[in-house]
């Protein structure tokens, strides 16, 4: 299966580092740990989503963010004859995600994660895959992540509630180990009929 992941958090950190206007301007939202304003999130998004309409399968991690993001994403895609199949809410404890971000290590050359305690490296500040250096995201500080956290729970609700009329919605509990998540939103997938 030809399948396509799309993350708005990569997007817009390679639109971070580009010296214009908008690259600027999400580079202060972004390190802020602010949501980026959704004109310029779904801009970037919409042509991310609109070079791939041909994959089997189209998944979106972290996008849509706001209920606002959300109804730009299903006008654009009716456009193009395309739905959303299904959301995949992931839960977990607020504590367990802080400490999960207050831990992750993102390798410079080949993006591999980790984690200072739940995966570290088997070198510290080293990947084991190619030997690149290791990095703490610039909005992984502990000021930037509750600032996240605190967006995300007011944003949250109001957007699976959207989602939730269209019976769309489909709970994944993150409190486990990856591969046992990773079955679950392949069986959701399955299931749900939106990998075709
Ligand atoms: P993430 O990698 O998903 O944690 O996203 C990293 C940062 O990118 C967020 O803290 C926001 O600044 C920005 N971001 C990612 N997705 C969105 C979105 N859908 N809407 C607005 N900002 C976003």
């Amino acid at each position: 299966m030809n399948l396509m992941h799309i993350s708005s958090g990569a997007v817009l950190s390679r639109a971070r580092t580009s010296p214009t206007e908008i690259g600027e301007a999400v580079k202060r939202y972004y390190d802020a740990g602010e949501l980026v304003p959704d004109e310029i999130t779904v801009q970037l998004m919409l042509a991310a989503i609109h070079d791939n309409l041909d994959a089997d399968l189209v998944l979106l991690d972290g996008f849509p963010r706001t209920r606002a993001q959300a109804e730009a994403l299903d006008a654009a895609l009716a456009q193009q004859g395309e739905s959303i199949g299904a959301v995949i809410e992931l839960v977990a404890p607020m504590e367990t995600v802080r400490t999960r971000l207050l831990g992750r290590l993102v390798c410079r050359t080949c993006g591999e994660l980790y984690n200072t305690l739940t995966n570290p490296p088997r070198t510290p500040g080293v990947c084991d895959n190619d030997g690149g250096e290791l990095y703490q995201r610039p909005d992984d500080t502990p000021e930037a992540i509750d600032r996240r956290l605190d967006i995300w729970s007011r944003e949250n609700s109001d957007l699976v509630a959207y989602y939730d009329q269209q019976g769309i919605v489909h709970k994944v509990d993150a409190d486990r180990p990856v591969e046992e998540i990773v079955g679950d939103i392949e069986t959701v997938l399955r299931q749900s009929g939106a990998a075709r």
